[in-house]
């Protein structure tokens, strides 16, 4: 239990600091009112030796007994209004440093997560980094606020209690804490297996949360394929298993609250024994016996609030983990230092004697490879699937760093540059671009990273040749496009990706198969619009069609991470190598369409 506490004090401390006026204040009001908790019994006490037993202590010794009685009945009252009004403000205070705090820690939980390397986020599940970012942050703020400050409440009454019973009474007082060790093994151990409990709880949601946001997320695959009953059945069983464990953690602490109960019974037996021979023998007073029995109900209550809370802090701090876990994977892909601004860049690129691999010591998927592009240029990247076309892409936008060899913009070692400049200068248009739920303005105007006017954004689509189809929506400009697109056709949206790229004043773009899954007519107005988009700015077209690829100055012929074949198209067709093959077995297959649309 303590380790992963102390990794958790040691990963969130830090987040404390700013807070401190507000945290002293609490902790303030917190301990006022831990003293007067302490101060309930003595009234009653006062009442019980001075009226009832006739042995008024020195306190009330020079009153009248109805005055003594009336200065007894009012302090009940301004003890509990004092206890009322701190308990407040502690509660209050408390409640705003955990959500101001956890604010905070949400905020650089996501803003790490966007920092994260692709390798990462390949590795991970989006459903479980966004139950970490939402649920485990908000279970840490909701147990700092309704079981930590209650038990650290606990904690100084019991430390108060103990302080006061030793002094009226020490003998009774070592009776009364004779449990205590007890108490304290069941409750460690015990403890330990909730929280293996409760981390089992949240990794299973955190699966149940990936599934149900893979399956909705692939909604169109999943109900063509029919796989409704499937993911449902996956649901229910991590739910089942996430109850299971659940149940688990409340049955432990449940447990151990019972045990707790009976514990405290017999230490309560145990004084009231020893405690009113004492009476009896005229070693102790009635309130003091009084007091002793309250204090010690009252004492045990951290030990029975921490059974009770047990499992809620379990659960929090299984989610201070995982969010801790998050928070330790360091981003693969940083500034150096003395990383410079890249500025405007002409767009000389070079890749020289680049190796790289996916995984250390995996295969290689680049090996060797040399390519040198000037200012300008439009080469395509053509070759099988897997031949690592996309990974070039990648690498040249810094997803990864190669593992050998280096790549160089205008001179600079991509590494040289900040991250961020690199990626202003350097476009990507994706096979399947992300539309966000926004006017279609927005969706190309964020692109620019700069205010952008209606005029701009115009030209922009109209160089992407969207203009004529955005006017045609409902609301023009201003439509709101439906979550992933769904409003839009697939050449639409590829030529609202374009649209971006074309605002940004970038002197590298990447076009990752552009045109896949297009029908003739979009793809013819797609590959016009990227015309335009390639021209001024060296162009990467990532494709396996000969015909897109036809349309560059240049086309590199990969076969597992090697260029096998360059040159001008018309000189490889001409040449009769492997892209000549794959630009006649193309025109074939055109042909033989061409033949059945004429059908
Ligand atoms: P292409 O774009 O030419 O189809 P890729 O660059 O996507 O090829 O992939 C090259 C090789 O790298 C393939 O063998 C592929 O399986 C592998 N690969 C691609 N992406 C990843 C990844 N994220 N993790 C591990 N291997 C990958």
């Amino acid at each position: 239990m303590s380790t992963p506490l102390l990794r958790i004090a040691r990963r969130f401390g830090p987040y404390l600091r700013g807070h401190r006026p507000l945290l002293s204040g609490a902790a303030a009001a917190l301990v006022f009112s831990t003293a007067m908790r302490l101060l309930e019994p003595w009234p009653l006490a006062l009442i019980i030796d001075g009226l009832v037993a006739g042995k008024p202590p020195a306190l009330l010794a020079s009153l009248e007994p109805m005055i003594a009685l009336a200065v007894c009945a009012a302090a009940v009252i301004a003890i509990a209004a004092l206890k009322a009004g701190s308990a407040y403000l502690s509660t209050i205070g408390f409640a705003l440093a955990g959500n101001r705090i956890l604010g905070r820690v949400r905020i650089d939980l996501f803003a790490h997560l966007q920092r994260l390397s692709l390798a990462f986020h390949h590795r991970a599940r989006s459903g479980d980094l966004t139950l970490r970012l939402v649920n485990d942050v908000g279970m840490l703020k909701e147990a700092m606020v309704t079981a930590l400050m209650p038990m650290s409440a606990n904690l100084l009454i019991l430390g108060g209690m103990l302080a006061v019973m030793l002094a009226l009474n020490w003998q009774l007082a070592l009776v009364a804490i004779l449990p205590v060790p007890v108490l304290l093994l069941a409750t460690v151990r015990r403890g330990r297996r909730i929280h293996e409990a409760s981390r089992a709880q949240r990794k299973r949601d955190g699966a149940m949360a990936s599934t149900a946001g893979e399956a909705l997320a692939a909604i169109r695959t999943v109900q063509s394929l029919s796989l409704e009953p499937a993911i449902a059945k996956a649901i229910g069983a991590s739910d089942q298993h996430s109850q299971q464990a659940d149940v688990r953690a409340k049955r432990l602490s449940a447990g151990l609250e019972r045990g707790v109960n009976l514990l405290v019974a017999v230490a309560t037996a145990l004084v009231l024994w020893q405690g009113t021979r004492q009476v009896l023998a005229g070693a102790l007073s009635p309130g003091d016996l009084l007091v002793f029995v309250t204090y010690l109900k009252n004492s045990f209550r951290p030990v029975r609030e921490y059974a009770k809370y047990a499992s809620r802090l379990s659960k929090a701090l299984a989610a201070g983990e995982r969010i801790a876990d998050v928070l330790d994977e360091t981003p693969e892909i940083t500034d150096r230092p003395d990383a410079i601004e890249a500025g405007r860049l002409k767009g000389a690129v070079r890749f020289r004697q680049v190796d790289f691999a996916y995984a250390a010591g995996g295969a290689k998927v680049l090996d060797g490879f040399e390519l040198e592009l000037r200012p300008g240029e439009h080469v395509a990247l053509v070759g099988a699937s897997g031949a690592g076309k996309s990974t070039i892409g990648s690498l040249l936008l810094r997803l990864y760093d190669p593992s050998a060899g280096a790549i160089e913009i205008d001179g600079h070692d991509l590494r040289e540059l900040t991250v961020a400049s690199l990626r202003r200068q350097v476009c990507l248009v994706p096979q399947d671009n992300l539309l966000f739920a926004a006017t279609v303005r927005d969706n190309i105007a964020l692109a620019a990273l700069r205010p952008v006017g209606q005029e701009e954004v115009e030209q922009a689509a109209r160089l992407a040749n969207a203009h004529e189809f955005i006017m045609a929506l409902p609301a023009g400009y201003d439509t709101v496009i439906g979550e992933r697109g769904a409003t839009l056709s697939g050449g639409q949206r590829q030529r609202i990706s374009v649209a971006r790229v074309a605002l940004r004043d970038s002197a590298i773009v990447v076009l990752d198969e552009p045109t896949v899954g297009l029908d003739r007519d979009n793809e013819r107005i797609v590959i016009d619009a990227l015309r335009h988009l390639a021209q001024g700015r060296t162009t990467f077209t990532i494709t396996h069609d000969p015909m897109l690829a036809a349309d560059a100055d240049r086309i590199v012929f990969l076969d597992g991470g090697r260029v096998v074949e360059q040159g001008a198209p018309a000189e490889l067709i001409a040449r009769g190598g492997r892209f000549a093959a794959l630009w006649r077995g193309r025109r074939d297959e055109q042909a033989a369409s061409g033949a059945c649309d004429a059908l």
